[in-house]
């Protein structure tokens, strides 16, 4: 993604995306269109080429080959497919028609090609007799063999299937016109340039050839030099392109923690689409399950499903019947579904492309889309170089706090309310209540409560804190726990800790890790033994061991953090009134450098004291706006007291 270059061909792509462009707003009519064709993308509602488009389809439609460089989401599809239809609509009407297959494009996965293939058949509606055949492996043979003896001006497939059918004898390459490489560097990538190589030596030497790509690695370099002939190379910068309508954040979240952390965020965000990426196919399922038991509509994709099924889950997201995908990257790649709003990486891809290509999901020509990034304090690594490809920053962002879920839900509970009292006819529960409330002299407003929580059939309301962890995951968190973790978002008070007060907080500087060296040290304790730590503004909280002997509590009053003393005391429960004191919960929410970032407070305050002034402080700090990270850096400071963006709560 370093190579975009800037030449002739990007100023172009530029001008044409230009939305205030006038004279250089380039339009579909302005090229040499077959009028069909045209009328077709008229139809699926394309106002103007995008840049890619408006950079390739000129030079294709001259016959020259073109290697077309850009990130995923800008239209490649179109790119090559116009120009191709143009052309072949020409020559029918020059030479007659035909059922001869005279474009093949080439795609590293089968939703991919069929993706393509309806793209391909939308541009293509109103050409008369003109089939677009989509080939690839994983499903039968009979109906693609038919299909291909019929006759396919158009075949889309993956390369294996490909070679399936040129091998077999059914697929005919020799009138051959057009060949496209769609998505080359990830079709070398998955291991298919023995196939590319192949399938490119047994078409006809005459020909045109479009290689497309997100990247161009030498790989794709050594394709373009053997099989295109002086291609012209066009590429669209990456700044106009991923991402640039795709709000991207991080959050720093330690593993055990991670499904909390999602939950919490499908709560609090707006979304209508979600796709989650995960590492291994397991985790597909696994993932999927437990959003599932949790009242999530979520399925899974992954390589091991069966391609119909596959097809079936995506289908049911397009429509509107699950909302929430979890899947591997190459299970997903190239997916162009309209309704992802948010990409969640809740396992962090293993390169900055994957990141590329995931966040792609979402943010589809020019709509706009959300990226949440799970991040473990070690992957940091990957963020910088993330940033440094899609050449955009990550914003930090915070867990949603209890209060914000707590708020929401409260306001989802009154709306049940009131949509009930519209649409429902409740005058048999209106007689009833009635009579109780005379009956036995209550209330209206207590017999309504003790049916609300009959309503909510014992599941609570109200989050005191982090939803629990599964039991499994609330083991591994537990005893062994590393200390990284037990700073981690919190849960409830380990057994046998208490929380401590010490006289040190932001105001003085102070990290996590400077107050688990120290008290480690001085205390003599084992850093496994220290737990969440919760720095407010002039002290911070701190879960240790409950019976700390008098030495150790001696050694620890006589403790020194930055030259402080930390005047270490057990938390008398005092906490919510010097919350308030120190200017509230907004200030113990803001910055905590680095991340930990942890609910510690809302646990001990409990949702109660915060409740009252909800409205004033609703979701805050916690999402700052893009512009903000290049001030304050990764440390989460600088977070004033904004509004949220999808303002809520
Ligand atoms: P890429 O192959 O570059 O990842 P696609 O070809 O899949 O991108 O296109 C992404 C989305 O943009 C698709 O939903 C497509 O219908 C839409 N699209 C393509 N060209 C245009 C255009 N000129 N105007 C509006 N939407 C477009
Ligand atoms: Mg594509």
């Amino acid at each position: 993604m370093s190579e975009y270059t800037h030449d002739d061909a990007d100023r172009s792509a530029e001008a044409a995306g230009n939305e205030n462009g006038t004279e250089d707003t380039v339009l579909f009519t302005d090229f040499n269109l077959d009028g069909r064709v045209l009328a077709a993308l008229t139809d699926v509602g394309y106002e103007k080429p995008s840049p890619i488009q408006a950079a390739t389809i000129p030079v294709l439609l001259e016959g020259r080959d073109v290697v077309g460089l850009a990130q995923t989401g800008t239209g490649k599809t179109a790119a090559f497919a116009v120009p191709a239809l143009s052309r072949m609509a020409e020559l029918a009407e020059a030479n007659g028609p035909t059922r001869n297959t005279q474009v093949l494009v080439l795609a590293p996965t089968r939703e991919l090609a069929l993706q393509v293939a309806e793209a391909f058949s939308s541009y293509a509606k109103h050409l008369e007799d003109f089939t677009v055949l989509p080939v690839y492996g994983g499903s039968p043979y009979g109906p693609q063999l038919a299909g291909l003896r019929r006759g396919a001006q158009v075949v889309v497939g993956t390369p294996g299937r490909v070679i399936d059918h040129i091998e077999k004898g059914s697929l005919d390459l020799s009138e051959l016109q057009y060949v496209v490489l769609d998505e080359a560097d990830e079709m070398l990538r998955m291991g298919f340039a023995e196939e590319v190589d192949k399938i490119l030596e047994a078409t006809p030497e005459e020909k045109q050839v479009a290689l497309f790509s997100a990247t161009m690695p030498s790989s794709i370099r050594r394709i373009a030099k053997q099989y295109l002939n002086n291609p012209a190379e066009i590429s669209v910068k990456s700044k106009t392109t991923t991402g640039a309508n795709t709000r991207q954040r991080y959050l720093q979240v330690m593993g055990p923690h991670k499904l909390d952390a999602m939950t919490r965020i499908l709560e609090a965000e707006d979304f209508d689409g979600i796709i989650a990426f995960v590492r291994t196919k397991m985790a597909t399922e696994d993932l999927a399950d437990k959003l599932k038991s949790r009242g999530y509509r979520a399925a899974a994709i992954n390589g091991d499903i069966p391609q119909q099924q596959r097809e079936r889950t995506v289908e049911a997201l397009r429509d509107g019947k699950i909302d929430i995908l979890v899947a591997t990257d190459v299970a997903a790649r190239g997916l162009d579904v309209e309704r992802i709003t948010l990409v969640v990486n809740y396992d962090i891809p293993h390169d900055t492309e994957s990141y590329v290509h995931r966040i792609g999901r979402t943010g589809r020509a020019g709509r706009s889309g959300d990226a949440i990034l799970f991040m473990t304090p070690r992957e940091k690594y990957l963020l910088r170089a993330i940033e440094k490809a899609t050449r955009q920053p990550v914003e930090q962002m915070h867990l949603p706090s209890a209060e914000t879920i707590n708020n929401l839900r409260l306001s989802k509970f009154a709306d049940k309310i009131t949509e009930t009292l519209a649409s429902e006819d409740v005058s048999l529960f209106r007689d009833l209540i009635a009579n109780y409330e005379q009956e036995h002299d209550v209330p209206a407003a207590e017999i309504a409560a003790a049916l609300a929580v009959m309503a909510q059939g014992g599941r609570p309301l109200l989050v005191q804190d982090l939803p629990q962890a599964p039991k499994g995951q609330r083991e591994r968190a537990g005893g062994g726990r590393d200390a990284m973790n037990s700073r981690g978002p919190s849960r409830a008070l380990t057994e046998g800790n208490a929380t401590y007060r010490i006289a040190v907080g932001r105001r003085h500087r102070v990290m996590p890790g400077s107050i688990v060296g120290a008290i480690a040290n001085e205390g003599g304790l084992s850093s496994a033994q220290i737990g969440g730590i919760d720095i407010r503004s002039d002290h911070s909280l701190v879960e240790l061991p409950a019976d700390l002997s008098p030495e150790q509590l001696r050694a620890l009053s006589k403790t020194r953090i930055g030259g402080e003393l930390i005047q270490l005391e057990l938390d008398s429960g005092r906490k919510p009134r010097r919350d308030r004191e120190d200017g509230g919960y907004r200030q113990d929410r803001g910055g905590f450098r680095g991340g930990f970032r942890n609910d510690r407070g809302d646990r001990d305050r409990g949702f109660r004291s915060d409740r009252g002034d909800r409205g004033e402080r609703g979701y805050r700090g916690d999402r700052p706006e893009r512009g903000d990270r290049s001030e304050s850096g990764f440390g989460g400071r600088g977070m004033g007291a904004r509004k949220p963006r999808h303002g809520r709560g």
